[in-house]
């Protein structure tokens, strides 16, 4: 169903800016979404009538506080299709959840000679953690090629899987080419040979229904600032027996059950993973994003994404002196990744800005990628449903301008 976005925009103030004099283009979602009205309010009206330390008052407080951010728990999950919330652990990103399960699975179960297998496109956060267990365990990290046509080659995936493979981590969806990879056929030959699939979703929750149960995943992990809701809330989600089979994380308060001097036992999760005082505003600032979401459909919210991706990708194809990288199809989210032929990023994403356009360039922190496309950097344009066509042809208008200002100096 299209959605009716000019009302939407209305709840986004940010987006009557005005940047070096013009009408502000957001096109950097993929680094991190704006906020609507209701996200901020929600978190104000936390701290305005509720706050108080979470789980461990008597007091009507933190009762309150705590039956809030459980609720937001609760959406989570929800969101998520999570069996259970108590397997929704509220983390500050997708980063740190990917730590998480590197070093509290990795840590106890992970020997010398096991592998992991990831992808060339992932973004450090999936690949960086392995790094770290490596040099503590000695297990070995094998990485999925890409084909020409930017996608994962399924047929180099099956030749690594073996007997050593314990472990298959992989984005959902590639915050450079914008793929969204077949996750469900990953797990299932993950399964196959008794493997663990864990996703990063980081790209994949803000534009697109996610169902972990449909997906076959093991463990799921978000980043709340993508997806309308603060910075410094995340959340991973694992299956329950797989999470009460891990070691936590941190320790400290709130993730006890009794402490002496000699020794701990731990809390039941999520509690056992959250050690210490949450993020409590930023986690009820996520519920509120996930019901803002689940109002405008996440399935209008892909379809925007998709047909406004599709829209500029046509108009970037007439323009010459341009070099594109990702996929073609519908297997495709609302990010575009390309250079001016010739021309260094920065200085695009400069030019751009000078016109009020916000776009990113960089390694994205997906520098194996970099190298596997021949480039040392892109620039990155990525949409979200409160984006217009309109907004894609001043993009375009600048881009070609800003080609054309280039092309007279190379
Ligand atoms: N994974 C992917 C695919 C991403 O795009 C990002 C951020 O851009 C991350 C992980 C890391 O997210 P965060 O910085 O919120 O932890």
């Amino acid at each position: 169903m299209p959605i009716n976005v000019e009302k939407l925009r209305q709840d986004f103030p940010i987006l009557n800016r005005k940047i070096n004099g013009k009408a502000l283009v957001y096109f950097d979602n993929a680094a991190s979404s704006q906020k609507p009205k209701q996200v901020v309010e929600a978190m104000m009206n936390y701290y305005y009538n509720n706050h108080a330390n979470v789980h461990r008052g008597a007091h009507t407080l933190s009762v309150e506080a705590t039956q809030m951010y459980e609720e937001a728990r609760e959406k989570v999950a929800g969101f998520l299709n999570a069996p259970s919330s108590e397997s929704v652990i509220f983390t500050r990103n997708t980063t740190e959840a990917m730590n998480l399960f590197a070093y509290s699975w990795g840590k106890r179960y992970l020997k010398a000679g096991d592998e992991v297998i990831i992808n060339h496109a992932e973004h450090h956060a999936n690949v960086v953690p392995w790094h770290l267990i490596a040099q503590e365990t000695g297990i070995k990290i094998r990485a999925i090629r890409l084909k020409d046509d930017y996608r994962l080659d399924l047929e180099h995936f099956e030749s690594l899987l073996n007997d050593k493979t314990k472990i298959v981590s992989i984005a959902h969806m590639s915050n450079v080419l914008g793929t969204i990879n077949p996750i469900k056929y990953f797990a299932d030959k993950a399964h196959e040979y008794s493997a663990l699939m864990i996703v990063d979703g980081a790209q994949a929750a803000p534009h697109l229904k996610v169902d972990v149960q449909a997906l076959a995943a093991d463990f799921y992990a978000i980043s709340g600032h993508k997806m309308l809701a603060p910075t410094g809330v995340g959340a991973f989600w694992g299956k329950a027996e797989l999470l009460r089979s891990m070691p936590p994380f941190l320790g400290g308060g709130e993730m006890i059950r009794k402490v002496t001097i000699e020794t701990s036992t731990y809390a039941d999760i999520p509690m056992c993973f959250e050690a210490g005082t949450p993020n409590i505003a930023e986690a009820i600032g996520l519920g509120a994003a996930v019901d803002y979401l689940n109002n405008v459909g996440m399935e209008n919210v892909l379809e925007h994404d998709v047909k406004l991706t599709n829209y500029a990708l046509s108009k970037l194809k007439t323009l010459k002196g341009i070099s594109l990288y990702g996929p073609e199809g519908d297997d495709r989210g609302g990010i575009i990744s390309f250079n001016i032929d010739g021309v260094h990023p920065h200085d695009v994403a400069t030019a751009l800005d000078s016109e009020g356009i916000a776009i990113r360039a960089g390694h994205h922190c997906a520098q194996p990628l970099m190298k596997a496309l021949n480039v040392q950097s892109t620039a990155r344009a990525s949409f979200y449903f409160y984006n217009t066509e309109a907004e894609v042809d001043i993009f375009i208008n600048v881009l070609e301008k800003t080609r054309d200002f280039f092309g007279d100096f190379l």
